[in-house]
């Protein structure tokens, strides 16, 4: 087998979005993923208008029958509520399975080497070992997700504490009510409620309490009990965490990390998947271009505003009075709130501006 330009661990999200930038840049791309597709994931699946018009950006198509648009977000907390629409462009809720296809169809038309079922056992000297043999690379990328063995075995440490947040997810078959991602506040949890498709919407909650137990979570929760009352569950539920902690450094020698591989932001703001798309980009450009700005300067670049706006919330979010001050007050100043959502929601959107624009046509 010829040795790659890039030999990425991790067929996720992450992994699949630098090898589809790798092939659009002209260099050999190979993927190695110890599961098989479509690979599911929990996850809240809200792609913010920046993650679309990142996805745009990569030719990858996603089908309409297994997603829904979404056109800003509503916070409900007891009585209050406020909401906010994107001034540019929109965001999609799509079922992590049908991303994943997708993902995998553009990588493998554009040529990439994508290998399902392949487990990576260790690292070697420019490669890496895997239940299929050794495969070399001049550069590997580890996009093996939050828990990275790749990660480890480069020696790179785990900086910053570890929230002990948890997610849990589960799709529900009911008609979407609304075209914004609700997000339910309570006391002991929150919950983001995700059109996905025609007839299904997906629930996420993120706690602090464990073991996870998505009924109880949901029934604390009287607004959102109601709306999903009689609804039948559509996928097994699946869990996460916990989250926060980041890699003290994003390179070392020749492995890179990218997505959650590099530290999984909170997903209080959904973001994990759109800056996984902006690290990938980021990464092939320091490759190809060298005028371009080094990959652990722009992955701070990309991850400094979601990681403030994501340490403000958990800050409201661990102090219930202060968490309800909060939400009354941007319900106060729906204006103030509008500008939150378009900053974190269209970030990065600027640099695909006209994908972003045909996003909102969709
Ligand atoms: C509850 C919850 C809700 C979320 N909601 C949102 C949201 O609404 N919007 C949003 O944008 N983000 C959200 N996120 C974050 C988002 O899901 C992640 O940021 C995203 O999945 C990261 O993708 P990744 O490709 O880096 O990692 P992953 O999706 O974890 O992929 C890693 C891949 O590496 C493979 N792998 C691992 N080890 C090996 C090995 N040894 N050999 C071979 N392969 C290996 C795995 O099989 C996997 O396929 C949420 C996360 C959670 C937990």
């Amino acid at each position: 087998m010829a040795e790659p330009d890039l030999l990425v661990v991790g067929g996720g999200p992450a992994g699949l979005a630098t090898a589809i930038e790798a092939r659009m840049a002209g260099l050999s791309a190979t993927v190695v993923d110890r599961r098989r597709p479509p690979i599911d994931g929990a996850c809240g699946e809200g792609l913010m208008p920046g993650g679309v018009a990142r996805l745009l950006r990569l030719g990858v198509e996603i089908e309409p029958s297994e997603a829904r648009v979404f056109h800003g977000i509503r916070y409900l907390d007891g009585e209050t509520r406020v909401e906010a629409r994107f001034a540019i462009g929109a965001g999609v809720g799509v079922r992590r399975t049908a991303l994943h296809r997708s993902l995998a169809r553009r990588a493998e038309a554009l040529g990439a080497e994508l290998l399902w079922g392949v487990t990576v056992r260790g690292l070697v000297d420019g490669g890496i070992v895997t239940d299929a043999g050794v495969l070399r690379g001049r550069v590997l990328a580890a996009a093996d997700g939050r828990l990275s063995p790749v990660r480890r075995w480069a020696g790179i440490p785990m900086a910053g504490p570890v929230r002990p947040r948890f997610g849990i997810r589960r799709h529900y078959r009911l008609a979407p009510w609304t075209d914004l991602v609700e997000v339910y506040w309570a006391d002991h949890a929150e919950a983001y409620v995700t059109p996905v498709g025609p007839e299904m919407v997906g629930v996420a909650v993120l706690t602090r309490s464990t073991p996870l137990d998505l009924d109880r979570a949901i029934h604390r929760i009287p607004a959102l009990a109601r709306r999903l009352e009689g609804a039948r569950p559509a996928s097994r539920d699946r869990g996460a965490g916990p989250f926060g902690q980041r890699a003290a450094r994003v390179v070392s020698d020749r492995v890179a990390l990218v997505g959650d591989a590099a530290g999984s932001l909170d997903p209080i703001t959904g973001e994990g998947l759109s800056v996984a798309f902006a690290q990938a980009e980021a990464l092939v450009r320091t490759l190809v271009d060298p005028a371009a700005e080094g990959y652990p300067e722009a992955h701070r670049r990309i991850m400094r505003l979601p990681r403030r706006v994501t340490g403000l919330l958990l800050v409201a979010e661990a102090r219930p009075a202060l968490r309800r001050l909060v939400v009354r007050s941007l319900a106060a100043a729906p204006r103030l709130f509008a500008g939150i959502v378009d900053a974190v929601g269209s970030a990065g959107i600027g640099t695909v501006r006209r994908a972003g624009s045909a996003a909102a046509r969709t």
